[in-house]
C-alpha cells in the first residue's frame, strides 16, 4: 500500500540503534538534527502524482518503475530532476538509491544464476515485490571502510573486518561482520538497508562477495551519524536549516541474514559486476539531480547579477558588464 508522510514517519520509530555525537538517539523523528532529515524524507511521500499503476504490482511509487527503454529513462530523469527542484535543490534519495540497487540486482542475479545454478533472481524479485508493495524507504551500504588502500583484495587487509564479510554460515542464513561508510540517509532514516560489494574481487575474497538486505532495526546493526556541520553549530545556515540528508558509518556486528534476503554469496567473480552495475544506475540518478542543482545555482547567479545591475555580454558569450 502507498504510504503517507505520517505513516512513513511512524515506521522509522522501530527501536533501531542510532548514535549522534556519541549519544544514543531514542527517537530519530523528534531528534533536533536527525528529525530534519526524517521530515525531508517524509516529504517525498506527500508528493502529488508520486504513484503510477503498474500492470504487475498495482499502484506503486514511480521510483520503482523498472526502466526498459529510453523513454523510461527520460521519465526517470524528469522525476528526479523535478523532485530536486521541489525540495529546494536537495535531492530526496530514499527510494531512488534503493531502486538503483534493485535494478542492478535484477540484472546481475540472472547472470549469477545462469553461471552457478542458484536462485537469486527469484529472491530479488520477491524482495522487490515486498519493497514496492510496502512503499519502503531504502538506503544502500556499499562503501567499505577499506583500511589500507595500498592493498586491493579485501582478504589481504590485516584487520579482516575492513570489508564486510560472511563470518558464519547457518542452515537458515548467514552472519556478517564489518562496517560501511558514507551510507546516505542510511538506516537512521530508511526502513531497509541493501548491502552490496564495493569492488571487483579475487578468489581469496569469497567471503567478502556478498549482497543482501536487512531491516534497519536488525539486531547488531548500528548507525553512527556524521555530525551535520552545515547546520549543527552553524548559525548562518539557510537551506540546511530546513533540509539535509544524514549519512552514517553503518556497523554490522554479527548481523544475521536469512537466506531469502541473500542475493550474492561467495560468487566472487561477479562481485565487481554487481558493484559496477549499481554504480552505473546510481550515476544516472546523480546526474539527474545534479542537473537540477546546477540550474538552481545558475539561476541564483543570474538573479544576483541582475540585482547588481550586471547584464550578460552577448557578443562575447561570456563575461559581464555594467
Ligand atoms: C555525497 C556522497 C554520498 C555517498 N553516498 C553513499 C551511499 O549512500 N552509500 C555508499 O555505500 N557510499 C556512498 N558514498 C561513498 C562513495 O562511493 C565513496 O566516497 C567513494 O567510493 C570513495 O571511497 P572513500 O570515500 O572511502 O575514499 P578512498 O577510497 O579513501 O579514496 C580517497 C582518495 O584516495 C585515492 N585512493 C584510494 N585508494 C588508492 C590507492 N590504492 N592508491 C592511490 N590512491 C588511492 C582515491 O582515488 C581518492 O582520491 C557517498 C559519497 C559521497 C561523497
Amino acid at each position: 500500500m502507498p504510504r503517507s508522510a505520517a505513516e512513513y514517519i511512524n515506521s522509522v520509530r522501530d527501536g533501531r540503534v542510532v548514535y549522534y555525537r556519541g549519544k544514543r538517539v531514542d527517537d530519530i523523528t523528534t531528534h533536533p538534527i536527525i528529525g530534519i532529515a526524517v521530515r525531508h524524507a517524509a516529504d517525498l511521500f506527500d508528493v502529488k502524482n508520486r504513484l503510477y499503476d503498474d500492470p504487475n504490482y498495482g499502484r506503486i511509487s514511480r521510483y520503482f518503475k523498472v526502466p526498459r527503454n529510453t523513454n523510461d529513462l527520460l521519465e526517470r530523469y524528469k522525476l528526479i530532476y523535478e523532485d530536486t527542484l521541489r525540495f529546494d535543490g536537495l535531492f530526496n534519495i530514499v527510494q531512488a538509491i534503493g531502486s538503483d540497487a534493485l535494478f542492478s540486482l535484477m540484472i546481475v542475479a540472472r547472470k549469477v544464476d545462469r553461471k552457478y545454478g542458484t536462485n537469486y533472481y527469484d529472491r530479488v524479485m520477491k524482495y522487490y515485490e515486498y519493497v514496492v508493495k510496502n512503499d519502503l524507504a531504502i538506503a544502500v551500504a556499499q562503501t567499505d571502510v577499506k583500511g589500507n588502500r595500498a592493498k586491493r583484495p579485501p582478504h589481504e587487509q590485516e584487520d579482516r573486518d575492513m570489508y564486510l564479510r560472511v563470518v558464519e554460515v547457518r542452515d537458515d542464513g548467514i552472519v556478517v561482520n564489518g562496517a560501511k561508510i558514507h551510507t546516505t540517509q542510511g538506516g537512521p532514516v530508511a526502513n531497509e538497508v541493501i548491502v552490496l560489494p564495493y569492488r571487483a574481487m579475487v578468489e581469496g575474497d569469497r567471503d567478502y562477495a556478498v549482497a543482501f538486505a536487512v531491516p534497519a532495526n536488525t539486531k547488531g546493526l548500528k548507525f553512527i551519524v556524521r555530525p551535520v556541520l552545515e547546520y549543527d553549530g552553524n548559525p548562518n545556515a539557510v537551506n540546511a536549516a530546513s533540509r539535509f540528508e544524514v549519512e552514517s558509518l553503518t556497523i554490522f556486528d554479527h548481523v544475521f541474514v536469512p537466506w531469502d534476503r541473500v542475493f550474492m554469496f561467495r560468487e566472487w567473480d561477479l562481485a565487481g559486476q554487481l558493484a559496477w552495475t549499481f554504480a552505473t544506475y546510481h550515476r544516472f540518478t546523480a546526474i539527474s539531480y545534479r542537473a537540477a542543482t546546477a540550474n538552481l545555482y545558475l539561476g541564483a547567479a543570474l538573479y544576483a547579477a541582475r540585482l547588481m545591475g550586471l547584464r550578460m555580454h552577448h557578443t562575447l558569450g561570456i563575461g559581464w558588464f555594467r
